[in-house]
């Protein structure tokens, strides 16, 4: 049976991605080795880096001024390094979820970090829209779309600081104003590449204004200077997000993306909206994600959840259960998800609702 995969991360990955790397793990690059066993600076997986950085700016518009790089460690890494490189005494945190309050958790080590609003109150359910960002800070993080709780801030906004983003989960989904922006940051396994790569793309003059002094390897700076190579990068993942970059690129770009993800996304809430047996947890619809899509069963048939899930397993459903801290359901609808996968999960939610409502 053919499996639909709504893993909230590690998750869905291009076909094209898969099938590619697949090849080089077995022979890369014509070298007759595997691209897991050659060296990082030999010319072909420099150039393999190289060509990752160029697409990363050519897909994103990324203008000039701005570095990308990539490390290790996980966008949980970037929670310490954000503020260990660009905050001297003040920050400010807008907290709409888990990754959120980690994060601002993370800048409380390095001074006062303020957190300017937070949706904990309704259990994360909104993006908070009405605050103030201290202007002294030194930069307001926000994260664009929370994987846990489905909001996600769609839209670019307009503040007077330095703004950073962790944006994870929705990285390439639709076009950015990187201009906007001071440092974007993410993990690759959500929409990328597999699980071991972190992107960063800096704004170079946000640099080198902090009086602490930054050990090497956590120093952005070490990074840009040695092109992602001062210690080994991790091979494989970049690799692998080089090819869905290619992908990417051959479909139409964020462009094309950001209309296949409106589509999906309209397709699977509309769905709920209109099914007895469920609703969504987010009530305002401006305040959805479009990457992962979260919902539960109406009280009156909570019971009922169980035998969805089983129900849904059956129709080859892979990885819907929500996260813990929401409970119910979390269809995560990244990129490489095709919209047919969208509909058989609609399909089976109406099945199961014929029988049970
Ligand atoms: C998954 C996720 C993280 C954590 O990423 P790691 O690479 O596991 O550290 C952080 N922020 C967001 C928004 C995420 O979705």
């Amino acid at each position: 049976m053919k499996k639909h995969n709504f893993s909230a991360g590690p998750s869905i990955l291009p076909q094209f991605t898969i099938d590619e790397t697949a090849k080089a793990v077995k022979d890369f690059a014509g070298t007759g080795l595997s691209v897991m066993e050659v060296s990082h600076r030999g010319k072909e997986f420099v150039a393999v880096m190289d060509e990752a950085v160029a697409m990363f700016k050519e897909i994103l518009s990324i203008p000039e001024g701005y570095s990308v790089i990539f490390l290790g460690g996980g966008a949980s890494l970037q929670f310490c390094m954000v503020p260990f490189n660009l905050m001297n005494r003040k920050s400010a945190y807008l907290n709409t979820g888990e990754w959120a309050s980690k994060a601002l958790k993370e800048a409380k080590f390095f001074g006062e970090a303020v957190e300017v609003a937070s949706s904990k109150d309704k259990n994360f359910s909104y993006i908070p829209k009405q605050y103030e960002i201290p202007e002294d800070a030194d930069y307001f993080h926000i994260t664009t779309n929370n994987t846990i709780f489905g909001t996600e801030i769609k839209y670019d906004m307009d503040v007077k600081i330095p703004l950073v983003a962790d944006m994870s989960s929705d990285i390439f989904s639709r076009p950015v104003d990187i201009s906007k922006y001071a440092l974007i940051y993410g993990g690759a396994q959500k929409n990328l590449a597999p699980a071991g790569v972190t992107f960063v793309i800096i704004k170079n003059d946000i640099l080198g204004k902090v009086e602490r002094k930054i050990p090497t390897m956590l120093n952005y700076q070490t990074h840009i200077d040695k092109e992602s190579m001062f210690n080994t990068p991790p091979v494989l993942p970049v690799f692998a997000a080089l090819q869905t970059l290619k992908w990417l690129k051959s479909c139409g770009g964020v462009v094309e993306m950001q209309k296949r993800n409106q589509a999906k996304a309209a397709l699977l809430y509309n769905a709920i909206d209109t099914n007895p047996l469920f609703r969504s947890t987010i009530p305002d619809p401006a305040d959805r994600s479009l990457m992962n899509i979260c919902f539960v069963m109406e009280e009156k048939y909570a019971a009922l959840e169980g035998e969805f899930s089983t129900f849904a397993k059956e129709h080859g459903m892979v990885g819907i259960a929500g996260h813990r801290s929401v409970g119910g359901f979390r269809a995560s609808c990244y990129n490489a998800m095709p919209i047919e996968s969208v509909q058989a999960l609609v399909d089976c939610m109406n099945k199961f609702a014929e029988l049970k409502a």
